[in-house]
């Protein structure tokens, strides 16, 4: 028998997760003349973890879908997904140009180096689709409000030599999550320097996508939204619950009780003897550890469900195993179910904040040799 662990991967939450997120992006009465913003449903990272051919078959009704690498563009095309494919950082390599138009997918350009790979490339009418990228203020990828005119500029020269088809305007946010003021900053940049360059927009990730009324504020032209961690049933936010968003998760990750023992006053558990007990416990220990991607960081006290019954971690995680407190669970035997996160159990938010990290990086790190079950 494969050791009990598993990953389940819910297409249907999947697909309701982005059917809120586009819920949510219908004008009210106020803006009814003013069509939704399109969606690129960012599934990058293998879709945050989730699979990409899961999220191919979930994520439908998005306009198109948003990632880095090429292989996984390519498979999304080989899965047969025909509408756009928009690659978040662009061309690595000139070679990267080609593919790039073989199979329709949209560029961000991003920096100078990114144009002159362009113009040198023998790519032909009708060219490929692109957005040139401003820095607004993350500092990570994008073109200085300096250098951003000029830029958009040569895509534009681009696109009459038939190497560009639509080019569209894009930025990043760097604190959509915790600081709204902050972010209209940002877009207030955005629309200034780009204010008279024709063309789409695509300015908004999960927690600018979620805030109300920020999307609404970029000025004119096509507008494409590019939530990612929210089409997961994660929450951008620190203080607002994925359920509180109306989210569901798409992940549950699941194993078994392999060992159930007591421990006496005064024992310790784990390496490290980090738990030490002060009265009789009685431990599981369930077939997770770090080596399948759980978090070492995360201590006594993070929250787990073991027998449908939530209770907490004790001591340090070990490579394969870690154990739990089955004092309120009295039940519980070799072989209960437990759920580390996800559906029937605690949040992945939650383990995440028991381990100071985000559930983005605990969905993208659930090791290949966890075995993932689609439902
Ligand atoms: C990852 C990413 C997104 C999606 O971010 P979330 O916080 O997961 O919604 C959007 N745009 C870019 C450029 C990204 O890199």
């Amino acid at each position: 028998m494969p050791r009990p662990i598993s990953a389940t991967i819910s297409i249907s939450s999947l697909s309701h997760n982005l059917h809120t997120v586009i819920q949510q992006l219908q004008p009210d009465s106020g803006h009814a003349s003013q069509p939704r913003p399109k969606v690129w449903a960012v599934i990058k990272a293998n879709a945050y973890g989730h699979d990409i051919a899961s999220a191919v078959s979930a994520f439908h009704e998005a306009e198109g879908l948003a990632m880095l690498d090429l292989d996984e563009a390519l498979r999304c095309r080989e899965l047969g997904w025909r509408k756009p494919i928009l690659l978040l950082e662009g061309c690595f390599e000139p070679g990267d140009i080609q593919l790039a138009q073989a199979h329709d997918l949209t560029l961000a350009i991003h920096c100078k180096e990114q144009l002159d790979m362009l113009a040198a490339s023998t790519a032909t009418s009708p060219g490929l689709d692109a957005y040139v990228k401003l820095n607004t203020g993350m500092n990570r990828l994008g073109f200085s409000l300096q250098d951003f005119p000029q830029a958009y500029r040569e895509a534009m020269m681009l696109r009459e030599q038939g190497v560009l088809r639509h080019v569209g305007k894009m930025t990043h946010f760097a604190r959509a999550d915790d600081d709204p003021e902050e972010t209209r900053q940002q877009l207030e940049t955005f629309n200034t320097v780009t204010a008279g360059l024709p063309g789409s927009i695509s300015v908004c990730n999960s927690a600018a996508t979620l805030t109300s009324g920020l999307w609404v504020k970029a000025a004119g032209d096509e507008q494409w939204v590019r939530p990612g961690i929210c089409l997961y049933g994660s929450s951008p936010f620190a203080d607002v619950t994925a359920g509180q968003l109306g989210l569901r998760p798409a992940m549950t990750l699941a194993a078994q009780l392999i060992s159930v023992r007591s421990v006496d006053t005064g024992g310790a558990i784990g390496y490290g003897h980090t738990f030490r007990c002060v009265e009789p416990v009685r431990v599981g220990v369930v077939a997770c550890g770090y080596a399948d991607g759980y978090p070492r960081h995360a201590g006594t006290g993070t929250p787990i469900t073991v027998a449908g019954v939530r209770t907490r971690l004790l001591g340090r995680i070990s490579m394969d195993m870690l154990v739990a407190d089955l004092t309120p669970v009295p039940h519980a035997a070799v072989g209960s179910p437990v759920v580390l996160w996800g559906e029937g159990g605690p949040s992945v938010d939650e383990v995440a904040a028991a381990a100071g990290t985000i559930g983005y990086e605990l969905l993208c790190a659930v090791a290949p040799r966890v075995p993932k079950h689609i439902v």
